[in-house]
């Protein structure tokens, strides 16, 4: 089993944060250093570290990620001008919470990439 993390932490409530939508699959929050204008998280309730943790018996959840962001992106009002969705992996991928989660970004123009 892998160790909680700080969201684990936010998932059950344990420590503050702006909870925008929760249910038993999926919790998203603001990011504390947002980014960009709009910068919310979105992850799995359920402890899965990476990417290369995801198996078949996790493909509610991250479908439910989809599904949250388009409806958290519509109640942000940002839907029609765009975002981005980014979920990063390991070293490389600039991970820094070991905890599956979709950034959505958006409320400015971001470009072609943002590395
Ligand atoms: P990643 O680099 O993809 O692992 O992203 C981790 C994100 O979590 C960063 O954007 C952090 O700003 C954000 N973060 C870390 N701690 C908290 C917290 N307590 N509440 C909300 N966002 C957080």
């Amino acid at each position: 089993m892998a160790e909680e993390t700080i969201f684990s932490k936010i998932i059950q409530h344990e420590i503050s944060a702006d909870i925008l939508y929760q249910d038993h699959l999926v919790t998203a929050f603001r990011d504390i250093n947002p980014k960009v204008p709009n910068h919310i998280l979105i992850v799995t309730n359920q402890l899965i570290p990476t990417v290369n943790d995801v198996t078949a018996e996790h493909e509610a959840a991250l479908g439910r990620l989809f599904t949250v962001a388009a409806n958290v992106a519509a109640q942000e009002g940002i839907k029609e001008d765009g975002y981005r969705l980014i979920v990063n992996c390991n070293r490389h991928g600039g991970q820094e919470i070991y905890h599956l989660h979709m950034h959505l970004l958006g409320g400015k123009p971001l470009g072609p990439l943002m590395i």
